[in-house]
């Protein structure tokens, strides 16, 4: 396996790879990888000659510093795993090489980041933006893996990709679970024993809020059943939950008549913030 920490020599290592035809694909993380990066991974390498998994904790993405200085980091661990499920290249540059002092290019996607995660976390998917245009830039990848636990980071891809024209096709895997359910998240390592039990609670009132839309409640009601489920629970507090159009992410009062609706959640057990989502089905 190739490991890269400056942009130059690995522009150059692509180049080559590029000229013999093969088909590059991308999985970018911010490390402390689980078995649902791994499930990006596999599916890159079914569909590609190479797979680069990038690893880097993204400054410009943090819009509270204490999550930013508290957010994983096992890179030693992470090319162990890398290496052992076959990938092929890791980019892991730091932030002098990702961004000359501080980056004054700024996005805006309209309603895509104002809603959800984009209202609770002003800035974050304009540096999201800013760091995949980068690595889309460097690595010129043929497809780009992302995961669905972060729906709304892929409309935001999606649209950045169909506006600047980068000729890249993205893919959406399935939300990889623990056996209870939650979600696998790099943060799910910072939560104690009794927080990680509590943690399910997420995945429990997603799926108690799907079954009750599929029985034709009102999503209002729906709202005050997740609202007390969450805040319910102890050391646990709701940040929202949305029922959104998944192809534009509006903010959706009745699900009669939308078209694949999302059901997205966030919150917190303890001060670790956790997110996740279903589809209606
Ligand atoms: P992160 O390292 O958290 O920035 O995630 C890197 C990529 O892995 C993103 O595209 C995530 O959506 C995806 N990902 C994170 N958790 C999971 C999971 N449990 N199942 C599938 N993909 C995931």
């Amino acid at each position: 396996m190739e490991i890269f920490k400056k942009i130059a020599p690995f522009r150059a290592f692509l180049k080559e790879i590029r000229g013999t035809g093969k088909s590059i694909g991308l999985v970018p993380t911010m490390g402390a990888l689980h078995k649902g990066h791994l499930a990006l991974i596999k599916t890159s390498q079914a569909e590609n000659s190479l797979t680069v998994c990038s690893i880097y904790v993204n400054p410009t993405q943090f819009n509270n510093p204490v999550d930013l200085q508290k957010y994983p980091r096992t890179l030693d661990k992470d090319v162990d795993l890398l290496e052992k499920v076959g990938c092929d290249v890791v980019f892991c540059p730091d932030n002098d090489e990702m961004y000359e002092g501080e980056s004054q290019l700024h996005f805006d996607f309209g309603v895509l980041d104002k809603v959800m995660e984009g209202r609770f976390r002003p800035g974050h998917f304009s540096g999201v933006a800013l760091v995949v245009s980068k690595f889309f830039n460097i690595v010129l990848p043929d497809k780009a893996y992302f995961g669905q636990k972060d729906w709304q980071q892929f409309a935001i891809i999606k649209k950045v990709v169909e506006e600047l024209k980068f000729n890249i096709q993205l893919h959406s895997i399935p939300t990889y679970r623990e056996h209870d359910g939650l979600a696998m998240s790099s943060r799910n390592l910072r939560l104690s024993g009794v927080q990680r039990e509590k943690a399910t609670v997420f995945y429990h009132a997603l799926m108690a809020a799907k079954d009750q839309l599929n029985h034709g409640k009102d999503v209002r009601d729906v709202k005050l059943l997740v609202n007390n489920m969450i805040n319910g629970t102890q050391d646990v507090r709701l940040e929202y939950f949305e029922v959104a159009d998944s192809t534009n992410l509006n903010v959706l009062d009745f699900v009669n008549g939308a078209k694949k609706p999302i059901l997205c959640i966030a919150g917190y057990v303890g001060d670790v913030r956790l997110i996740d989502n279903t589809f209606l089905d």
